[in-house]
């Protein structure tokens, strides 16, 4: 048995390896340890959630962002960039299209658009959830202010995705510019999550400068901060960023982490991501098959798809929502799960 899998393992075990094993697992795998870990986290999956995934409908209502991430294509630099802001109304008749479509979440994310009063967000929060009492409500707005993340949640707001990119905060430092705090997103997190949001966290897998430290710091970040939901997606260069040369991260670690993602917690909502999706064309179908049981289709107006790019190729902008579910039921169905018609709580 290979150092690997024994320590593959050991984390199905004890829930927990220290940062040198991190390292170790995260930087000697091969493919077959890869299948051994995706192996264990299937069968976990299945057992905690059966052969059922569950399907969130994307409202990407702005893309209009003061933050100037350098990898991100909504960065507020990027001139070349088309701005738009869906109305209230607009955002509601997604939902309603999504609705029809049996989504039973909805996931409203932008850039840090300052346009809308945090009223105003509140407000679409409470027309949702008085149209749909039986659809979950997840956020995904960047870094607020206690206040404001406390009257979304009473609100009616659910979630809240927050990817926390990665637990180094040297490393954050190369992937942002100097007014960003690596701190305040940590905050927030936290915060987050005493409000009782469900509340996700994340990294983009072989951004620039990351290293299987960096990475064994997001696990251990992981195992402390016990998130109810993890986004895992490659990283992918979009051409008018200043990381517009960088690689794109690697499919099969993206694969692998969605594994150990799953064995270290089992009851975590993992979405197979639309960029993993991206990178490769059956990208889902091997992220559910990794362990993941949750997938994100997109519910914008087709109007302002490709507007909301955040990288380049960015899958999903060509086809309606319908189409996407349709296409995402077969296959499923194809490697033996089911979408699910419901919230899909964490368990
Ligand atoms: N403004 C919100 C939503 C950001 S977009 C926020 O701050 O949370 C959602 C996620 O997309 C980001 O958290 C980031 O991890 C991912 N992302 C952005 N640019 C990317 C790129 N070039 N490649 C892959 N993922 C990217």
């Amino acid at each position: 048995m290979s150092r690997v899998k024994t320590l593959i393992d050991k984390l199905n075990r004890e829930k927990h390896l220290d940062r040198e094993e991190w390292v170790s697992v995260i930087t000697d795998y091969t493919d077959d340890d890869m299948a051994y870990a995706a192996d264990i986290a299937r069968r976990i999956s299945l057992e905690h959630y059966g052969n059922v995934i569950y399907i969130r409908g994307i409202v990407e209502f702005s893309n209009i962002c003061r933050n100037d991430c350098y990898y991100c294509g909504i960065r507020r630099s990027n001139t070349n960039a088309q701005r738009y802001r869906l109305t209230a109304d607009e955002i509601l008749e997604c939902c309603d299209e999504g609705y029809g479509l049996r989504f039973r979440t909805f996931v409203l994310q932008s850039g840090e658009d300052k346009g809308y009063t945090n009223d105003e967000l509140c407000g679409i929060v409470r027309r949702i959830k008085a149209a749909y009492p039986d659809c979950a409500v997840t956020l995904s707005l960047g870094e607020l202010e206690h206040d404001e993340y406390k009257a979304l949640r009473e609100a009616g707001a659910d979630r809240y995705l927050l990817r926390h990119e990665t637990a180094d905060c040297q490393h954050y430092e190369k992937l942002h510019p100097a007014e960003m705090s690596w701190q305040h997103r940590m905050d927030c997190l936290a915060d987050l999550k005493s409000l009782g949001y469900q509340t996700g966290a994340g990294i983009m897998v072989g951004s620039p400068y990351q290293t299987a430290e960096c990475i064994a710091e997001d696990m251990l970040f992981f195992e402390r901060f016990r998130p109810e939901m993890i986004g895992l997606g490659p990283f992918l260069p979009h051409k008018d960023t200043p990381f517009r040369d960088e690689p794109k991260g690697s499919c099969e670690l993206t694969l692998f982490l969605i594994s150990l993602c799953r064995i270290l917690l089992p009851r975590v909502l993992l979405p197979a991501t639309t960029a993993l999706g991206t990178i490769i064309p059956d990208g889902r179908e091997k992220g559910v098959l990794a362990g993941a049981n949750v997938i994100m289709p997109n519910l914008s107006p087709m109007t302002v798809r490709k507007k909301y790019m955040l990288y380049n190729d960015k899958l999903g902008t060509d086809s309606e929502a319908a189409e996407s579910v349709n296409n995402i039921k077969e296959r499923m169905s194809a490697i033996g799960y089911e979408v699910a018609v419901s919230r899909g709580d964490y368990k």
